[in-house]
């Protein structure tokens, strides 16, 4: 089955071809990034609109790329949620008619369940049960997954996301949105012994998290170093950026080796776009190793969003015999546990 893939969630329009005997076959992405920098965040209007005037481009950019027309195609898969719900719109009309005018079913993808099985696109995937640590701009969740629709939610954050934290520490160090593969970056060059931040909720039972303290740290923090000019010396930008690092990746790998304990699961994957920070994967591979267990993630374009995962997840489902009907299907609050198994 040749599946077209659609996101169009946020601030990236993403689109491929998944075929399931042959795997990835095209795979187009466009970043909104430049656009929204100004404002520092995503403005939610001109999300919907640039998706509009990408779209179309970018899919007939995957047909060539993969060497196939449109008649080829068995089935479309669009985000139908959580997101942006001007911006899911876009996507899911887009997918909906396009399937319609092909005389080929359609199906409405969860935006999260997409994150949650793009490790799958890699060589050597994880095989079910596995626990899932979904860490990206909206959602920070561990999942113990037993298959496909087959979620239990484990723990997840009570105020910030993980990714939402790293942009929010990162404006507060006067970095641009989104900040969070630019903390990582200046983290490299930073002492991670100079500052100690807190690790939230490690010292208590469960597995949720909290991250909104860490940003009152980071802003205490960098008011403290400023100069007489409010100037902080580039040092000890880097080295306030690499406490900040090491205190939520640490908190992330403490939850997940309890999750990993309380389970008695040994296979632990990481998605979404915070799941492509190099020092959560060293950490996270230092942990699976003490408990003997085995780290799965995706290449790091298909961790952030991408039409890629949406194609394959789609695919799964639609190969199980479901699909959506004619209704165009735009859900910005979508809990994943309410979806079917397959
Ligand atoms: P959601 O998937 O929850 O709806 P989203 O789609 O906006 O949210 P993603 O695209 O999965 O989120 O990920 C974007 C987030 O990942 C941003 O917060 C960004 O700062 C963060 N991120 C990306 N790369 C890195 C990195 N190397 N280190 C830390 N954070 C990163
Ligand atoms: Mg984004
Ligand atoms: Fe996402």
């Amino acid at each position: 089955m040749r599946v077209l893939g659609i996101e169009t969630s946020c601030d990236e329009t993403g689109v491929a071809v998944y075929d399931s005997e042959l795997g990835l076959l095209g795979d187009a992405l466009y970043s909104q990034v430049e656009m929204h920098t100004e404002y520092g965040g995503v403005v939610p209007e001109l999300a919907s609109r640039d998706h509009i005037r990408k779209l179309l481009p970018l899919i007939r950019e995957v047909m060539t790329e993969s060497g196939l027309v449109l008649a080829d195609l068995d089935a479309v898969a669009y985000t139908a949620g959580p997101g942006l719900i001007g911006a899911l719109m876009v996507g899911a009309s887009t997918g909906r008619a396009l399937a319609l005018g092909l005389g080929i079913p359609a199906i409405g993808v969860h935006h999260m369940e997409g994150h949650l099985l793009a490790p799958m696109l890699e060589e050597s995937p994880p095989s079910f049960p596995f626990v899932a640590l979904l860490v990206s701009g909206g959602h920070t969740q561990l999942v113990r997954v037993d298959g496909i629709g087959e979620y239990k939610l484990l723990g997840e954050s009570l105020d910030d996301a993980a990714g939402e934290a790293f942009d929010k520490a990162a404006k507060m160090l006067g970095l641009e949105y989104p900040g969070g593969p630019l903390i990582a970056k200046l983290a490299e060059q930073g002492d991670r012994t100079r500052f100690r931040f807190p690790r939230p909720m490690t010292d208590r039972p469960g597995l949720d998290f909290s991250f909104s303290g860490l940003k009152t740290f980071t802003l205490n923090t960098a008011q403290s170093c400023r100069d007489a000019e409010g100037v902080i010396d580039p040092q000890t930008m880097a080295d306030i950026a690499a406490a900040f690092e090491e205190a939520v990746v640490d908190t992330l790998a403490i939850k997940c080796r309890r999750a990993l304990r309380e389970t008695g699961l040994k296979q632990l994957i990481i998605a979404g776009g915070v799941s492509a920070n190099r020092r959560l994967r060293e950490k996270l591979a230092e942990t699976v190793s003490v408990e003997k267990a085995s780290l799965y993630y995706a290449r790091p374009r298909f961790c952030t969003d991408n039409g890629a995962m949406i194609a394959y997840a789609g695919c799964q489902r639609l190969m199980a015999g479901q699909q959506s009907d004619l209704t165009i299907l735009a859900r910005p609050r979508w809990p994943m546990d309410s979806l079917p198994a397959l």
